[in-house]
């Protein structure tokens, strides 16, 4: 087995924060529910990538992150899978409400994120739906209305879907802010911020990011609370 040390140099691993727990350096270390690692074994997945060994621990220890990653680096299991394990220990009812929450930039991102939730949450039987514009509202009012543990969605939509009161965010403990740079470029932040007021305090909050500019910093330290940073490669600013 290689030490943490060697293992986060040799995958250029940064972390800022305190007592940052050792990476899982394969699915066999992160202990994960066995039919999560069936589902990723079957992928044909060999190793956890850097950014979902070192950003594990931290989330299933309940802390706010945020990681900073370059695309195709694996980010999206990186937040799902903790998402699942939280599901698995506390399942509400729901038609409450949604537990997890993961915002996305665009229709065929938040499209690829459920995708990824069907392939490895099957076998968990979690159930998920997409909220995104430029489609009718039916449907999605419809999946709500039965019920799912985990929505994905584009700021401006669930927006819309909250102003009908349609929703209620009060079961949500599980954040995701996904390509937080690409939101905050589109023009997001005030529909981000209005979401955010819906999420109790009482959360947890991660932000997925390929780039760590000013505006990204700033929304980070409004919304998370001490982070554990992680960083692959050299970071942008
Ligand atoms: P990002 O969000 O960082 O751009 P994605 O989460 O979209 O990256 O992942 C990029 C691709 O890598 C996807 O096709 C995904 O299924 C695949 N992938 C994810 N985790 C692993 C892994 N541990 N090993 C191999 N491929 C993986
Ligand atoms: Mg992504």
């Amino acid at each position: 087995t290689i030490s943490t040390e060697a293992y986060r140099r040799r995958h250029e691993i940064t972390v800022l924060g305190g007592d940052v727990p050792a990476p899982f350096t394969s699915f066999e270390t992160a202990g994960f529910l066995s039919e999560i690692v069936g589902e990723v074994l079957k992928a044909g997945f060999s190793a956890p990538t850097p950014i979902q060994a070192q950003s594990w621990p931290i989330a299933l220890q309940g802390r706010d992150i945020v990681a900073v990653a370059k695309t195709g680096s694996g980010k999206t299991l990186g937040y799902l899978i903790p998402g699942f394990i939280r599901l698995k220990n506390c399942r509400n009812d729901p038609r409450m409400g949604p537990t997890v929450l993961v915002l996305s930039p665009t229709r065929e991102l938040a499209t690829q994120i459920q995708d990824e939730v069907v392939k490895f949450g099957k076998s968990s039987r979690i159930s998920c739906t997409c909220l995104y514009g430029g489609a009718p509202k039916g449907p999605q009012l419809r999946d709500l209305d039965r019920g799912v543990d985990i929505v994905v969605a584009t700021p401006g939509r669930l927006n819309d879907i909250l102003e009908m009161r349609r929703v209620s965010l009060s079961q949500v403990s599980y954040l995701v802010l996904d390509e937080a740079d690409r939101m905050l470029d589109m023009g997001f932040e005030p529909q981000i911020r209005k979401i955010v007021k819906e999420v109790p305090a009482r959360r947890q909050t991660l932000m997925f990011t390929a780039t760590w500019p000013k505006e990204v910093r700033k929304i980070a330290a409004d919304l998370l609370v001490k982070p554990v940073q992680v960083n692959i490669g050299n970071v942008d600013e």
